[in-house]
């Protein structure tokens, strides 16, 4: 296989060999099911154990408080669906933002097709919330806000601790998507007032299939799978132990590494975005420049469509990502970019890149170089292009 520069840790990441190799053991050697009473059934319970320890270590979250789920789409749905069944008496009214993860969206969607009221609360040119617009959504009704951590496509991160006073300020539930920021920033949830908190192991260097949902003590939660009496009763099914002990190795991992990493990271990071935005004309940065994910980046290139780029960028062995139509199957682009007020010509034109502990300076460098090449053979290909620089040159 040819050198890949792999720049789309955002979709996943590569599961880290120290992962791997804690994982191996509990499929051949300890293979008992964490509910038995026997020492290798025990085996299993005591690595989950230590697994959900770490875990609500790191968010300053009791044990008991972790939820293994199959994933963040899962601890998404399972944190809205579960909610609103629980508090329905209360009311039938959630906040959510325009930018959410589509595992939130498409939930939101679902409740209200079942008697549920969502209001979307938009977000500014850089893609934070409207906390002004956040409060006065507000009704005597409303039971949960449910707004991202940082985004997915521009990495914007949101004034979490801000929007957490807020809903317990009204005595609203609090749940937060941080599958993007788990791992990548600190995360306290008292200090955050977070009351469920999703997170995704292949986000961070962890297996495929295995999440959690922190749920605080004192939520009315109603059970997601039902079956046997795993994760307090609350998510039936056998664990995947495996998964778990490697969600658990990468959590810690993640949170040990998380300064020099993420420093290293924002270092590459606006060294790319900077001699993109310098050496690359009539493009634009979507996101915060600053409140941002350490290893995202997200460009907007005029004149071109992404996904052109996007193919491009892989023959010379570069994986990235577009915020436009066809990966998505729809020919609209993004919600996100759609949602920070781009028109849709420059949404389509956009490419989002995310590093990773391994990408170099030179993975960069080769990255922007390669970038500058393929964005000037499009244009030239563009009549849209064309028409521009005529217009240009007619003033
Ligand atoms: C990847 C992602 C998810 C979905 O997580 P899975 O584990 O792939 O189901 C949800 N929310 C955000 C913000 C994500 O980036």
């Amino acid at each position: 296989m040819k050198k890949v520069i792999y720049l789309d840790n955002a979709a996943t990441t590569r599961t880290a060999p120290e992962v791997v190799d804690a994982m191996l053991p509990y499929f051949t050697e300890y293979y008992g099911n964490a509910s038995t009473i026997y020492e290798l059934g025990g085996s299993s319970k005591k690595a989950m154990n230590e697994a959900r320890e770490t875990i609500a270590g790191i968010l300053g979250a009791q044990e008991n408080e972790i939820y293994f789920t199959a994933g963040g789409s899962e601890s998404d749905n399972w944190a809205l669906k579960a909610t609103a069944e629980a508090y329905r008496a209360k009311g039938n009214h959630i906040i959510t933002s325009k930018i959410e993860h589509h595992a939130v969206l498409h939930t939101c969607e679902y409740l209200e097709k079942n008697g549920f009221e969502v209001t979307y609360v938009d977000v500014d040119e850089n893609g934070k919330i409207k906390l002004g617009e956040l409060e006065k959504a507000i009704r005597p009704t409303t039971i949960l806000i449910s707004v991202m951590f940082a985004n997915n496509e521009i990495g914007t991160i949101q004034p979490i601790r801000e929007i957490g006073e807020i809903a317990h300020k009204h005595g609203i539930l609090f749940h937060t998507d941080a599958v993007q920021a788990f791992g990548q920033l600190p995360i306290n949830v008292d200090e955050y007032h977070i009351d469920m908190l999703s997170a995704s192991g292949h986000k961070l260097n962890g297996p495929k299939g295995i999440g959690f949902l922190y749920i605080r003590k004192g939520v009315k939660i109603r059970s997601f799978i039902h079956g046997g009496a795993q994760e307090r009763k609350r998510r039936a099914g056998t664990e995947n132990i495996p998964g778990i002990v490697g969600f658990g190795v990468a959590a810690k991992r993640a949170a040990e590494t998380m300064q020099e990493r993420t420093a290293k990271e924002i270092a590459l990071r606006d060294h790319l975005i900077d001699r993109v935005l310098k050496e690359v004309p009539y493009t634009r940065l979507n996101g915060d420049r600053t409140d941002r994910l350490p290893n995202n980046a997200n460009f907007s290139f005029q004149f071109i469509e992404g996904e052109s780029m996007l193919i491009m960028l892989d023959m010379e062995g570069i994986c990235g990502s577009s915020g436009s139509a066809c990966t998505s199957g729809s020919l609209d682009p993004s919600h996100v970019l759609l949602a920070i007020g781009l028109p849709h010509e420059i949404a389509h034109g956009s490419l989002r890149l995310t590093l990773s502990e391994e990408t170099t300076l030179e993975d960069i460098d080769f990255v922007v170089d390669t970038i500058k090449g393929i964005v000037g053979r499009l244009r030239d290909m563009s009549p849209l292009y064309e028409d521009f620089v005529k217009k240009q040159a007619a003033k």
